[in-house]
């Protein structure tokens, strides 16, 4: 399976040289009738995050996961899902644990939770993309919400959505 090129442009140079190029090409699939945000999405290169204050780089790094929520949202194909992300602190997330999900499939509302910067150890660039692999993951787990779940296939789900949305970045990467 590959993704369209567009994607695959998009996420090349955005590893050469930072958020500019992929802010251009989402403002590109806003043109073209994507539902993204309207307001202007401004998501600065981890040089200019290091002088940001805690509550900037919080909201920073909120809006980075609304865009990708959406990006991914579309390319697994789960727009008629209502899907919003929220950063939360660690204690409302399960032990070691970074993320989470909760939905209802009866009006097709899911809430993703991923870990507040506050509470991240990691340099800011390796931050945004372990947030971005929470927000895959849990889409990977809303995918497979309609199967039969017990006590039992819970560690193997587990193992088969980390499998699933590593191979997912790496496809999605140059
Ligand atoms: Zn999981």
């Amino acid at each position: 399976m590959k993704f369209p090129s567009i994607f695959e442009t998009a996420n090349s140079q955005m590893t050469a040289s930072g958020f500019r190029p992929a802010i251009a090409a989402l403002m590109f699939f806003a043109l073209a009738g994507f539902a993204f945000a309207t307001e202007p999405v401004s998501i600065p290169t981890p040089n200019v995050a290091m002088s940001l204050s805690p509550q900037d780089r919080e909201a920073q790094a909120e809006r980075f996961v609304a865009v990708r929520l959406q990006l991914w949202q579309q390319r697994l194909n789960l727009t008629k899902w209502d899907i919003r992300a929220n950063l939360v602190r660690i204690g409302a997330l399960k032990p070691k644990t970074v993320g989470g999900i909760r939905w209802d499939a009866g009006v097709m509302k899911a809430t993703i939770d991923v870990l507040s910067t506050y509470d991240y150890d990691l340099p800011y660039q390796a931050m945004l993309d372990d947030m971005e692999n929470t927000v895959v993951h849990e889409l990977v787990h809303l995918h497979l919400s309609s199967l039969p779940r017990s006590e039992a296939s819970r560690s193997a789900e587990e193992h088969a959505v980390n499998e699933i949305t590593n191979t997912l970045l790496k496809l999605a990467k140059p």
